[in-house]
């Protein structure tokens, strides 16, 4: 069955039947706006859109994990702010000759990332669309206040959360479209298909009041703390012995070049600074992370911008390549 066969109203029906709502949501999809309560004083806002052709191609990526993505890459926004993710908002545009099927599977990774993360959808819209594009809007709380990208200062730590590169190994590997994988490229590509957004380490560090400055990695580690220096009005030393590699990134590279984890996007980790002398209380918490937390670097003065060190302590000179939408 066609799209066109379904019609607006079925599809809506559709969504709303494969997302059941969650606590706090007085009145979901189906009236001209939602009602849903408000547990905490000050709440945080955040929208992501993914086009075809322009953050995804169907000819690699399956309408489940795109499901998931879409969700995961809005919660992680939230969650580079400390905060905690509650409601969302989907607008979808369909070309109306997509399959019923391929909307279902859609809907089922969609609800399996807000059943995991413990956000509901309560409202939207759909429109028919020459391509696919997704846009998720979120509301989270800051329970305990917004980690900004501008707190940082000279001398403290930097730290990455999990692996980096892994997902832009991933993409590579899904643009074969091989139909076998090996287990290290199936993990890659997993990492790139179903981010994990690190909502509770993002909260825990708000709740601690551990980190001055935070930010998610969408673009690449370099170009996301540019953002992070440029607010902060630091610089930073980035010791390339340091960064996390992930097993399967080491194998599939063949050697500890960080040139992926360096410059390669959508990974979806944080990457925050913390004082020196509050590192052993960051340790003491790294313990109750399921995730890895890794010190990559440290600020410095903003004069000397972004360096990357290598275990000789030589600066090593990386091509920035992170993503950029409006350049060419
Ligand atoms: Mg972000």
């Amino acid at each position: 069955m066609k799209l066109s066969d379904l019609g607006e109203f079925g599809l809506i029906e559709k969504i709303r039947r494969a997302t059941p709502q969650g606590t706090g949501v007085r009145l979901g999809i189906g009236d001209d706006a939602a009602w849903v309560e408000c547990r905490k004083p000050t709440l945080l806002f955040t929208t992501d859109g993914l086009l075809e052709k322009i953050h995804f191609n169907l000819q690699w990526t399956s309408l489940k994990n795109l499901g998931w993505k879409s969700l995961a890459v809005n919660l992680s926004d939230i969650a580079a702010m400390g905060g905690e993710p509650a409601y969302f908002l989907l607008s979808l545009g369909i070309p109306v000759d997509f399959k019923v099927e391929d909307i279902d599977k859609f809907c089922l990774g969609l609800a399996e990332a807000a059943s995991e993360y413990g956000v509901s959808l309560v409202g939207g819209n759909t429109t028919a669309s020459e391509r696919l594009m997704i846009h998720i809007s979120v509301m989270g709380y800051a329970p305990h206040g917004a980690i900004k990208r501008s707190g940082g200062k000279i001398g403290d730590d930097l730290y990455a959360t999990g692996t980096l590169g892994d997902s832009a190994l991933g993409l590579k590997i899904l643009k074969r479209k091989r139909k076998r994988m090996r287990e290290i490229e199936r993990f890659l590509a997993s990492r790139h298909e179903r981010p994990s957004p690190r909502v509770d380490i993002g909260k825990r560090l708000a709740k601690e009041g551990l980190a001055t400055a935070m930010i998610d990695v969408s673009d690449g580690l370099i170009q996301d703390l540019t953002h992070l220096c440029r607010s902060s009005h630091v610089g930073a030393e980035i010791w390339s012995d340091a960064i996390p590699l992930s097993k399967a990134y080491r194998s599939f590279v063949g050697k500890r070049d960080p040139i992926y984890a360096l410059n390669g996007g959508e990974d979806y980790e944080l990457v925050f600074s913390v004082p020196q002398k509050r590192a052993r209380r960051l340790d003491r918490l790294k313990r109750l992370f399921k995730t890895p937390v890794s010190r990559i670097g440290k600020f410095v003065e903003a004069k000397k911008g972004i360096r990357i060190i290598n275990s000789k302590g030589e600066t090593v000179t990386v091509p920035l390549s992170g993503y950029d939408h409006f350049k060419l």
